[in-house]
């Protein structure tokens, strides 16, 4: 079977016609499979919501228990209609996983957001072989190598003691990086009590509870914050809370951290090049372990992956052409 007819893009997402299902629907639809619970890729209001246990619950502390219709825990190998489907580890944030469709011999792999860094908080990436591998390309081109975290945190620990009055302000996403940043920390030593804004405290909670390991955190909402380093999402520093502050040192934790000229622009003092997506050589390297017969990109520099792709003589069109080849003939 051709994998175009098992799974095409759609104006609500990623369409399965065998299945009756959509992959991360970007608006309301009837039966759902979510990869992770980051907001761009789990939305409210779909019938049915389809996800690992853990990005269940994070969809419900983040959208309230009435996001969808109803749940179904992913759980082994499920017949879905007319195909088969399992869930499998991303390595991403806490419950992401790429999601396996299967139907006439011909696999394709849907990997949502993905690293294969070792992230302290969740479990790592599964290589799954198939047919058709759908892979991001956020961080898609060879300007693009990560260090190793514990170098990125290793600069932050050396600030603080550098600057001992001053706090340290770390911009992180909520879900993922927040506690990735924390844990990375911890991992390095640091057994302080760490800061955090408000907005993250749910989410903070819910991985201390999953077991992972964050230490001490304290509410940075008082006049005086007794910790020196203290972790916000990136909405809160064009906020009033931040004023509090007396000359803090604003860092920002994140893969664009690579780019110089993003740090400055966004009056970054201390970059933190930690991202919880493949960089080009772990991207490359993906491909070629899992040598699928085909590559849909999607998310990014989807020419960079392509090229490569073409040099390594594997198939590769952007996931948003899929399906739409022959039309496009007419
Ligand atoms: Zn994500
Ligand atoms: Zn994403």
């Amino acid at each position: 079977m051709r994998a175009d007819q098992i799974l095409f893009p759609t104006d609500a997402g990623l369409y399965c016609p065998k299945g009756g299902f959509h992959i991360d629907p970007v608006r309301p639809v009837e039966r759902a499979l979510i990869t992770h619970g980051h907001s761009d890729h789990a939305r409210y209001g779909h019938g049915a919501v389809m996800a690992t246990q853990q990005t269940l619950e994070i969809m419900r502390l983040r959208m309230g228990t009435d996001h969808a219709g109803s749940e179904q825990v992913a759980d082994g190998r499920m017949r879905i209609g007319d195909v088969d489907v399992s869930f499998h580890p991303a390595g991403h944030v806490l419950g992401s996983a790429q999601i396996a469709v299967t139907a006439g011999g011909c696999r394709i792999v849907v990997s949502g957001d993905y690293t294969r860094a070792a992230n302290p908080t969740c479990v790592p990436f599964e290589p799954v072989p198939c047919d058709v591998f759908v892979t991001e390309a956020t961080f898609g081109l060879p300007v693009f190598r990560f260090p190793d975290p514990a170098t990125q945190v290793a600069k932050l620990i050396a600030s603080m003691a550098e600057f001992p009055d001053r706090p340290h302000l770390i911009g992180a996403y909520a879900l993922g990086k927040a506690q990735h940043v924390i844990s990375l920390m911890r991992e390095a030593g640091y057994d302080a009590p760490i800061a955090i804004h408000g907005a993250l405290k749910v989410l903070c909670d819910y991985y201390a509870a999953q077991g992972v390991e964050l230490g001490e955190l304290i509410p940075a909402t008082a006049d005086e914050v007794p910790a020196q380093l203290v972790i916000a999402p990136p909405s809160a520093f064009a906020s009033l809370w931040v004023q509090r502050f007396r000359d803090p040192v604003i860092g920002f934790a994140s893969g664009w951290m690579a780019v110089r000229a993003r740090a400055r622009q966004r009056g970054v003092e201390l970059p933190l090049i930690i991202s919880d997506h493949v960089d080009w050589p772990m991207l490359t390297g993906t491909l070629t372990e899992l040598a699928p017969s085909e590559v849909w990109v999607t998310h990014g520099t989807e020419d960079g992956v392509i090229r490569w792709c073409e040099l390594a003589q594997i198939p590769a069109r952007p996931l948003r052409l899929v399906g739409y080849e022959d039309e496009a003939e007419e």
